[in-house]
């Protein structure tokens, strides 16, 4: 028998893990920051032994309520980090905690870089970047993490640490017929991206278990390591800004500009610019556009990134309303500058106004992506509840911040129909609900609905072929028997009561995108008196 590990049962620790960075407060009923692989493998044999279920964690900055949870959360956000680069072989093994940031800066001095580049890359850490299939801007050309992860190091259900190699196979530990690879290829979105459920598309394509772990929201197995790719920095980009007056005009613009091979493709809506104007944002003035697009060019030389511009500009002469090119990297920093600079407006929103992302993450094929903005501005019209709309345009992949006035009654009502209209036109538009940030709690109960009852019935395959007793991250991916997608909310008078400092020190963390400060500090009381819990 495993002796009891060392578990946090504090109401102050419980509460500073009870939020990631989505919708969610849920305190847990214990946390373990184990420090390295042999801490961790005693944790997970003996939550073996006992039954004890258990709630894998980064740095929280989850948006779908993958990091929150009733159970055990373990972070493993401080205790594996160390990296191990063969510069030679452009790979670097990276443990758990090591952020995206991280390995860029290390890689940055051998001109190398991982290309999938989350704006979350700061914080965001190897394990959970692996657990989430995280992508970025630059994925329209290299596609997420998953092109990238070479091996991976896990500890399995049994307390067991293996390494799993890309091209290795799977073993037979989940095997799919030929009746299941025809079904799975007939009911999985056809669009560029998708972090929705286990990926049993590119498990058909690779027959690598790697492929089954990747994107697995820590309902598998832990990861403890990761061996990334990593290429070399194109020496040469240039870039332009290009408005469309009509969402007609944007959709056909983006698959033009996608067949000239760019690094990014980035939309800021006309609802996100109505938000950050106010911040001093500097836009064109007295101009009337309903999108903005950000197009960036790497290239191998500056002639090339150059003339690779012009062809866009000249190619879209007849649609563009604004057109406002940068031919070299300071240039295009002033260019991309709007689009930084809209999270922190967001983020400087009254406090009654609270972005609240519920429908954030849906990703449709390209050519109805006017559509699916268009089908979510008038349902969040309808619904009086206010929307950004932003992202990844060259994926077809947009993310939407609900920005409900959490003061208003009927808010959450409003909410919870957004929600729904926002399902239900995904799934007229053949789209997926999760691009990048995966299900989480948030969507785990509609993945029947968007890949039908024989696909969920694999999805349960795969998660008992791996964890039959479920104590790895119940609740995610395959739903609870009660999911309910809004329940749990951290705002409003339902919300878990936690000390008042410890949800100060939470709303600040988000507001200010803080999701590197580690968690045990906030449990740190900052005076005797403010120990009393606040709605
Ligand atoms: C401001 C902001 C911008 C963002 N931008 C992007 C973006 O551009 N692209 C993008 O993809 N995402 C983005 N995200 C979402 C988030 O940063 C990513 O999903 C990221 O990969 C999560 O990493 P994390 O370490 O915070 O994981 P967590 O939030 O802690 O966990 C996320 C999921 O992974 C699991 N998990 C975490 N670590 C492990 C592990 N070691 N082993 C097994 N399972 C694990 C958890 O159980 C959970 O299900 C953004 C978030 C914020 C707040």
């Amino acid at each position: 028998m495993e002796p009891k590990p060392h578990l946090l049962t504090d109401l102050r620790t419980r509460a500073a893990y009870s939020e990631g960075a989505g919708i969610h407060r849920i305190v847990p009923a214990a946390v373990a920051v184990p420090r390295g692989v042999d801490a961790l493998q005693r944790l997970v044999r003996w939550a073996a032994e006992t039954g004890t279920r258990l709630v894998p964690r980064g740095a929280g900055s989850g948006m779908a309520g993958g990091s929150v949870g009733r159970d055990v959360v373990v972070d493993l956000s401080q205790g594996f980090r160390w990296t191990a680069p063969d510069w030679s072989r452009r790979t670097l093994w990276a443990g758990a905690s090591v952020t995206w940031a991280d390995v860029t800066d290390a890689a940055r001095a051998f001109g190398l870089r991982l290309p999938p580049d989350p704006s979350s890359g700061a914080f965001a850490t190897s394990g959970g970047m692996v657990a989430t299939n995280a992508a970025g801007p630059r994925s329209v050309r290299c596609g997420s993490v998953r092109r990238w992860v070479e091996a991976i190091e896990i500890i399995d259900a049994a307390g067991e640490a293996r390494r799993i190699v890309r091209g290795e196979g799977s073993g037979e530990r989940f095997v799919l017929s030929p009746d299941q690879r025809r079904l799975v290829a007939a009911r999985f979105p056809k669009t560029r991206k998708n972090s929705a459920g286990y990926a049993l598309n590119h498990f058909a394509d690779s027959g690598d278990e790697l492929d089954l772990l990747i994107g697995s929201e820590g309902t598998l197995a832990f990861v403890t390591a990761v061996e990334w790719r990593l290429e070399p920095i194109p020496p040469d980009v240039a870039g332009v800004a290009l408005g469309f007056r009509t969402l007609e005009q944007l959709t056909e613009a983006v698959p033009f500009l996608v067949a000239l091979n760019p690094s990014a493709v980035e939309l800021l809506d006309r609802t996100l610019l109505d938000c950050v104007r106010p911040a001093g944002v500097d836009l064109p003035e007295g101009l009337e556009i309903e999108s903005l697009l950000l197009v960036e060019f790497e290239r191998e030389t500056q002639a090339a990134a150059r003339g690779v511009v012009g062809d866009a500009v000249r190619g879209l002469a007849a649609s563009t309303a604004h057109v406002a090119t940068a031919v070299d990297r300071a240039a295009l920093e002033r260019l991309w500058a709007v689009r930084r600079l809209a999270s922190p407006a967001l983020a400087r929103l009254p406090e009654t106004q609270r972005s609240l992302q519920v429908v954030e993450d849906g990703c449709v094929p390209l050519e109805r992506l006017g559509a699916y903005v268009g089908g979510i501005r008038a349902a969040a019209e309808r619904h009086g509840i206010p929307v950004a709309v932003f992202g990844h345009a060259g994926d077809g992949h947009v993310h939407v911040n609900a920005l409900p006035d959490v003061t208003r009654p009927g808010w959450s009502d409003g909410l919870g129909a957004l929600y729904r209209d926002a399902v239900e036109l995904l799934l007229a538009l053949g789209g997926t609900p999760s691009g990048e940030h995966g299900v989480g709690r948030l969507r785990a109960g509609l993945l029947e609905r968007f890949y039908g009852p024989e696909v969920a019935a694999l999805f349960r395959g795969v998660k008992r072929a791996y964890d039959e007793r479920s104590l790895f991250n119940p609740g995610v991916i395959i739903p609870s028997a009660d999911w309910a997608p809004l329940a749990d909310l951290k705002v409003g008078p339902g919300a878990a009561s936690i000390p008042d400092d410890i949800a100060a020190r939470l709303r600040e963390i988000e507001r200010t995108a803080a999701w590197a400060t580690p968690k045990l500090e906030l449990a740190r009381s900052p005076d005797p008196d403010s120990r009393a819990p606040s709605p």
